[in-house]
């Protein structure tokens, strides 16, 4: 069975990406979301193991120390990482894997592994800072904060191989899926993920 390929995405809060992700996941087989570990306390709705796998500080520490992470980072004063096992185990069979990571991990990761790269940013400035003030409650202090989180974040786009301009999700879906269609042919696997057999055409 062959392998099946990683996929990182990064994006600054407000530009959509938990939504493009939610509709490529439900759209294509053979893909999967890498579920983290984090010390973060869940957000109402969030569930355990499906979201995140909440841990404490101490429990997250202690399998950083066993080198149980992929990659790991810090990232508004909490820690978030991969599991390396669970990684492997699903693309052992055959499956793509997602992870939806921040810069510092995709280096990480981009540092040890063949893994494909994708960031998504907001149309446009403006246009952040109308997501950001009609999906929040939060004053324009926060809304300004996040604005400049967002302009640091975005200062690492040119370390990716895919740019995707979130200027409508369904434009985003499709580019994303293109990737990672393109991806599985690059790598003699077909619409669903399952292995070309290039012996039948003649092709190496
Ligand atoms: P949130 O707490 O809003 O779910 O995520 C905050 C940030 O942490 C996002 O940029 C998200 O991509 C990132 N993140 C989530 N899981 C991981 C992980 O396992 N590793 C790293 N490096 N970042 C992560």
């Amino acid at each position: 069975m062959k392998k099946g390929s990683l996929f990182i995405v990064s994006a600054p809060s407000g530009t959509g990406k938990t939504t493009i992700l939610q509709r490529l996941l439900a759209e294509l087989p053979a893909l999967r979301f890498s579920v983290s570990h984090t010390t973060r306390p869940p957000r109402p709705g969030e569930q355990q193991g499906k979201d995140y796998h909440f841990v404490d500080r101490r429990q997250f520490e202690v399998m950083r120390d066993d080198d149980t992470f992929l990659e790991w980072a810090e990232v508004h004063g909490n820690l978030y990482g991969t599991s390396r096992q669970a990684v492997e185990e699903v693309l052992a069979e055959g499956i793509d894997v997602i992870l939806d990571i921040d810069v510092q991990g995709a280096r990480q990761v981009a540092s040890t592994t063949d893994a494909v790269s994708v960031f998504i940013v907001p149309p446009s400035r403006e246009e952040l800072r109308r997501r950001l003030t009609f999906r929040n409650t939060d004053s324009t202090e926060t809304v300004n904060l996040r604005l400049q989180n967002a302009g640091k974040e975005m200062e690492a786009v040119a370390e990716y191989r895919h740019i995707i301009v979130n200027d409508s999700i369904e434009e985003a879906v499709e580019m994303f899926r293109a990737v990672v269609l393109a991806t599985r042919s690059a790598g003699r696997r077909r619409f669903d993920g399952s292995a070309i057999d290039t012996g039948l055409c003649g092709v190496p």
